[in-house]
């Protein structure tokens, strides 16, 4: 990783950059950060005499040189400064809240709307809702691009930026072109390099975040970090890492909750991590708890199902998204949890 003297290269510096990399088999890539670019050596990096060269450029303050298999992302980076924002909020500084249903019914636009007003009343930063569902049934509903309308209407409507999953390449157009903040990566899919790298080309150079769920089988704390790198490597490091739940299952919850990963991820990398308790208890009733057990844990935020009247929604509406009178609660009890752990 370069790190220069300057917020940004020139254009002839970094072609001098770009040259000497070259002449050794290397390429670069440009991480825009909030203030300042880094520069990522793609290739080998280990060649002395080429870090020696790009060292004695006067505009260069260092070279660092990190094994890790999650150079960008790993807390030793150079980006470790770098925040993630999302809703006026800058990730880290303090909690985060995500929410909205689980699925947006194109045929009752309302349902979604009046929850997104809801959710943003109750203090929700930012308005999930899934246009295109992964379901494990094929018969069962499926998403439909109608939905994306949807979202974006109570986005507009609201002012709330919006989160919603994308499962391959035609989805992603779909959403980037329609204006959604957060790209959703779901737990069926963390592991799925090629959407990964259509992702981080796709967001590289926009204004766009990525929500990446951790794989349901257990994935190991590198495995999802390495996932993040993925992303990041293509230009846009703006990964939040949402551990929800893994399998087996833990008898009577939907799946295993996993909000203990939060300090293994924290001691790794930088990225943000906002827990998602809805998918990993898998119902309303146990989802309080939960959201209190990730902020302890050191979540930087929480993303939870939740909708008006959770009866008429569909997908995983009817069994786990709360109502907004429990998001505002849980929002209240896990604020100031957060005080009480952080000190703030
Ligand atoms: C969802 O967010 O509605 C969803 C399907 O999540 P996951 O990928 O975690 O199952
Ligand atoms: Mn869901």
């Amino acid at each position: 990783m370069i790190i220069p003297n300057v917020n940004v290269l020139s254009d002839g510096q970094l072609k001098e950059v770009t040259d000497i990399l070259t002449a050794y088999g290397c390429k670069v890539m440009v991480i825009t950060g909030a203030e300042r670019c880094v520069y990522a050596i793609v290739g080998d990096e280990r060649n002395d005499d080429m870090v020696t060269k790009i060292e004695g450029l006067p505009y260069i303050n260092r070279v660092d040189r990190i094994q890790s298999p999650h150079k960008l992302m790993d807390i030793r980076s150079s980006l470790a400064t770098h925040r993630v924002k999302m809703g006026g909020i800058v990730l880290g500084t303090e909690p985060f809240f995500c929410a909205g249903p689980c699925t947006i019914d194109p045929k009752n636009p309302n349902l979604t709307i009046e929850t997104a007003h809801a959710v943003k009343e109750a203090g929700a930063h930012a308005l999930r809702g899934g246009v295109w569902k992964p379901r494990t049934n094929p018969y069962s509903y499926q998403g439909d691009a109608k939905a994306l309308l949807v979202l974006m209407e109570a986005s507009r409507q609201t002012g709330l930026p919006v989160d919603t999953e994308v499962m391959d390449e035609e989805h992603l157009r779909l959403a980037i072109e329609a204006g959604v903040h957060c790209i959703q990566v779901g737990a069926r899919n963390a592991l799925n390099y090629s959407l990964l790298r259509q992702i981080g080309e796709a967001i590289a150079g926009r204004d766009v975040c990525v929500l990446l769920k951790r794989g349901m089988h257990l994935g190991s704390v590198q495995e999802f970090i390495s996932a993040a790198e993925y992303i990041a490597q293509l230009g846009n490091p703006n990964v939040i890492l949402c551990p929800r739940g893994t399998q087996p299952t833990l008898d009577g919850y939907r799946n295993h909750p996993d909000e203990s990963i939060v300090p293994l991820l924290k001691e790794r990398t930088w990225a943000p991590v906002v827990v998602d308790p809805s998918h990993s208890v898998g119902k309303a009733a146990y989802v309080p708890a939960a959201s209190l057990a990730a902020i302890a844990y050191g979540a930087d935020g929480l993303c939870i199902e939740c909708n008006v009247h959770p009866g008429k929604g569909i997908g995983d509406d009817p069994k786990q998204a709360v109502t907004p009178e429990v998001l505002r609660r849980i929002i209240s009890q896990t604020r100031e949890l957060w005080r009480i752990a952080r000190g703030a």
